[in-house]
């Protein structure tokens, strides 16, 4: 075969791939792919790292040798490989510095003047947060299994890493298992955790108590792993921005791990710089989802568990059902009936979780009806019904329409066929791909998340 020819086949195979799967997924697994020879039957894909080779075989390798096949006839078997880059030593960072005494306490490390901006810092990081008491499931598992390999690697081939994902997810959990494990195993390791938050406090601080170049010296040169939580935080802000970049880079240059966490994918923050944007992407970018039923009903009871909380099988699946959004409000149900269950001395049955959750979850929402969820969604973005109803694919349509779909599927009990017919005789594999993409933007643009969760709100009351 012609290589011109294999080239066409690959790029319409990964077309017909990116048609079945949302960005997200196809950017960070399907774009990175770079087509090898076919030799032998075996076509060879190269993949930058072994993680994601791992990744690839085990989840997406039958999907892309039937995709292969489906859209150019082609049937032979994929090689995913690795390029080639010299693995790092366990630790890349041992023996670059000079090793010193490991009881050297924080606030000798730091300038004078640092020390309660350490102390604060120290506050933030939580030891509850560990890998071992963090469920894994679909959902996650990609973000698990990336924070699980820098933890082990910290400076190796996943630098830096970003985790992004909606609010309640798990994100700081993660990355403060990050600070955590290394901390434990690796305690040379001068590791910071911090918020951007925290840090654009410390920097202004810094800047009127004329420290400033003790507070980069801290950042800069007294760590070794930089762990920053809720960088979108510094969207906008211009200065504090700058002198992240230049921690950033100082760091990476030498060598020592970053993690980032966001609440959206790293493109989409607005008012980012575009170079700091740039630098989150060229390293692993790791998403984290809603959870399915199944890992909230794992997350509930390794939750109940650690509260030596006693949790009845139906009173479980009653909230696993019920509280979809995010793991903070299923935590969040189960700390109310565990109070209520300690205050009575009763213990709770599926009735009373029933009753003491009433306002929270959607057994006891009120019905709407896709009428009123139309004209809501219409005055919420100004748009006329027709107009939603209509064939029109702008996107400033589009969007709102999906967004009708997608709370219509949430808020009735109406099938995707009827639905599709209620939005202007669509077929239900429409009506299916429109929620998709609503939950995939849910995770990846604050704005729609915004919108969803206030027409949500103002249909339950
Ligand atoms: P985020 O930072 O993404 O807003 P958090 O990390 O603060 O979310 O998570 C919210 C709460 O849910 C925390 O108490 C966290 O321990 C818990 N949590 C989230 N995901 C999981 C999980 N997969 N397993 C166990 N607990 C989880
Ligand atoms: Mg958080």
């Amino acid at each position: 075969m012609e290589r011109t020819e294999l080239e066409k086949a690959w790029s319409e195979t990964l077309s017909s791939i990116k048609e079945r799967t949302n960005k997200g997924n196809y950017n960070l697994w399907f774009r990175p792919i770079k087509l090898g020879e076919l030799n032998d039957e075996k076509l060879h894909l190269m993949v930058p790292n072994t993680f994601m080779r791992d990744w690839l075989r085990d989840n997406y390798q039958d999907v892309i040798e039937r995709e292969l096949h489906n859209t150019t006839g082609l049937s032979c078997s994929v090689v995913i490989e690795a390029e080639a880059s010299p693995t790092p030593p366990a630790d890349p960072l041992e023996g670059k510095r000079p090793t010193r005494p490991a009881k050297r306490t924080v606030s000798r490390t730091l300038p004078r003047g640092a020390g309660n901006a350490a102390q604060t810092r120290l506050q933030l990081l939580n030891p509850r947060f560990t890998f071992d008491n963090f469920v894994k499931g679909p959902s996650n598992q990609f973000a698990f299994e990336a924070s699980r390999a820098v933890s082990s690697q910290p400076g190796g081939s996943y630098n830096p890493l970003t985790i992004y994902g909606g609010t309640g997810l798990g994100k700081t959990h993660l990355v403060q298992a990050v600070a955590n494990s290394i901390k434990a195993r690796m305690p040379h390791l001068r590791v910071i955790y911090t918020t951007a938050e925290n840090f654009m406090s410390e920097m202004i601080t810094a800047l009127s108590t004329n420290q400033i170049e003790g507070f980069k010296r801290a950042y800069r040169d007294g760590c070794d792993v930089l762990l920053v939580d809720d960088i979108q935080f510094l969207a906008g802000k211009t200065s504090t921005q700058e002198e992240f970049f230049h921690t950033f880079n100082c760091l990476y240059d030498a060598g020592k791990q970053v993690v980032i966490t966001s609440d959206s994918y790293p493109q989409e923050i607005k008012a980012l710089d575009e170079r700091l944007r740039s630098r989150l992407q060229s390293g692993l970018v790791a998403d984290i989802k809603s959870p399915d039923f199944e890992t909230r009903l794992a997350i509930l009871n390794r939750k109940a568990q650690s509260m030596q909380m006693e949790l009845a099988e139906d009173v479980a699946s009653f909230l696993a059902q019920h509280i979809k959004s995010n793991v903070r409000e299923l935590e969040g149900a189960l700390i109310r009936l565990d109070a209520f269950s300690s205050l009575t001395g009763t213990p709770i049955n599926l009735i009373t979780a029933q009753n003491l959750l009433k306002g929270q979850i959607s057994s006891h929402r009120r019905m709407v009806t896709v009428d009123e969820i139309q004209r809501r969604v219409c005055r919420y973005f100004s748009i006329s019904q027709t107009q939603m109803l209509s064939k029109t694919r702008v996107r400033k349509i589009v969007v709102p329409r999906q967004i009708g779909i997608y709370l219509t599927k949430q808020h009735t009990d109406l099938t995707l066929t009827e639905i599709g017919i209620k939005f202007g005789g669509r077929d239900h594999t429409t009506v299916l791909a429109s929620i998709q993409k609503i939950e995939q933007l849910m995770v990846e643009d604050m704005s729609i998340r915004n919108s969803v969760e206030h027409l949500e709100k103002h249909l339950e009351t």
